[in-house]
Parts: structure tokens; C-alpha cells; sequence
């Protein structure tokens, strides 16, 4: 059983998912850090639905900061966690009320809601500053194909994968690593029996491998 460096696995990876790119919607930096801070724990396109709603309604900061939460409970009530969601997005418009989304990391971190993973997707998606952002897509492949072990946390799973790649190419990297497992690497029921990487996979040799054995 072999063990892949990621710039191999993420050279496969990029075959399948030519076209791997940010899924929700935004018109601009608060919007993407706003559908950023709505996506944990929900599918993008179901971030994306009520955004469409939430940010006709609230198009600015100074609009969202001065809606009735309730309101906006409303409006994004689909979706899980909604109301510490809510109460984070409103806490957000007022702290950025006549203010630009910041371009710092720390700064970022600040704001309600926003962890480090958050931050990381606004920094590279809306700054194209080089971060890598851990989801639970980018974690799972991360351990499974060997990138770190499986009892890793989320920030040696960015070290790694950062320490692994150039940081010009990050950006892709998350994306490519987040389509890998969306549509291919699924959490459960992944697809093996179509995989190029089973050759360097902790979980098949885990399921399958050591079954035939
Ligand atoms: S062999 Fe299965 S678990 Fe391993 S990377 Fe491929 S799809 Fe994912």
C-alpha cells in the first residue's frame, strides 16, 4: 500500500474536477463571508436558496445590521443551526456597518461566528490570499488518502496540506480537495469501485484490502 505526496493525489484529483470552484453564491465580500458563516454544517445549495431571499432583503451591512432578528431567523429558518446563524450574521452587519470586510486574519476572527476556517475561505476565495480552509471535505480525503493521520485536528490538517503544496497553488487545492469529496469521496458510500486512488487509501484498504486478504 503505497502513500501518495498531495501534489500527486491533488495532480489525479484535478483530472476528475477540472472545474473545481466556490459553489455559493455572492455578489461581493460581505455576501461572501456572510454565506461563508450560513454554510457550517449545511449544504451550499441550500446556503444558496436563502441567500437569494436574505440578500434581496439585506443587501447591505447597514440593512442587515438593523433588521429584526426575527426577520432574518425568517428568512434563513431552512437551514441548520439558524438561529446562533442569525444571530451571527446580524452581529456581523454591525460590526462592519460603514466599514470594508477586513483583509486580515485576525480582524477577521473577531467577528462573530467566524472561526478559522471561515476565515480562511474569505481570505482565499474573496482576497485570493494563499490559506487553506479545513471543512470536513478537505479533513476527510486529508486522512483517508494519508496526507496526516487519522487522528488529526482540523489546524495539522492545514499545516500538512500547506507544508505539501506551493502556495500559489492553495486557492485550487481547497477546491479540488472540497469537490473530491462532495461528489466522489462521499463521507458515506464513497466511490471506490471507481476510484484511481484506491492504491494509496487508508479507508480501502480498511473496507475492501485487508477483507481480501
Ligand atoms: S478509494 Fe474510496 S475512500 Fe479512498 S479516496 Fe477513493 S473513493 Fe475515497
Amino acid at each position: 500500500m503505497s502513500r501518495k505526496s498531495i501534489k500527486e493525489i491533488l495532480k489525479i484529483a484535478s483530472e476528475m474536477f477540472p472545474d473545481a470552484k466556490c459553489e455559493l453564491n455572492y455578489r461581493n465580500l460581505f455576501e461572501l463571508l456572510i454565506a461563508v458563516v450560513l454554510s457550517a454544517q449545511t449544504t451550499d445549495v441550500r446556503v444558496n436558496i436563502v441567500t437569494k431571499d436574505l440578500f434581496e432583503r439585506f443587501p447591505t451591512p447597514e440593512s442587515l445590521a438593523n433588521a429584526k432578528l426575527s426577520e432574518v431567523e425568517e428568512v434563513i429558518k431552512s437551514i441548520g443551526l439558524y438561529k446562533n446563524k442569525a444571530k451571527s450574521i446580524v452581529g456581523i452587519a454591525k460590526a462592519l456597518e460603514n466599514k470594508e470586510v477586513p483583509k486580515s486574519f485576525e480582524e477577521l476572527i473577531k467577528l462573530p461566528g467566524v472561526g478559522r476556517k471561515t476565515a480562511n475561505v474569505v481570505l482565499s476565495e474573496g482576497f485570493r490570499i494563499p490559506r487553506i480552509a479545513v471543512d470536513t471535505h478537505v479533513e476527510r480525503v486529508s486522512k483517508r488518502l494519508k496526507v496526516v493521520e487519522p487522528s488529526a485536528t482540523p489546524l495539522e490538517v492545514e499545516e500538512a496540506l500547506m507544508a505539501g503544496l506551493d502556495p500559489k497553488d492553495y486557492h485550487q487545492a481547497h477546491h479540488t480537495l472540497i469537490f473530491f469529496g462532495r461528489y466522489h469521496c462521499l463521507a458515506r458510500n464513497p466511490n471506490c469501485a471507481v476510484c484511481p486512488l484506491t492504491d494509496s487509501c487508508r479507508y480501502y484498504e480498511e473496507h475492501y484490502q485487508n477483507k481480501n486478504e
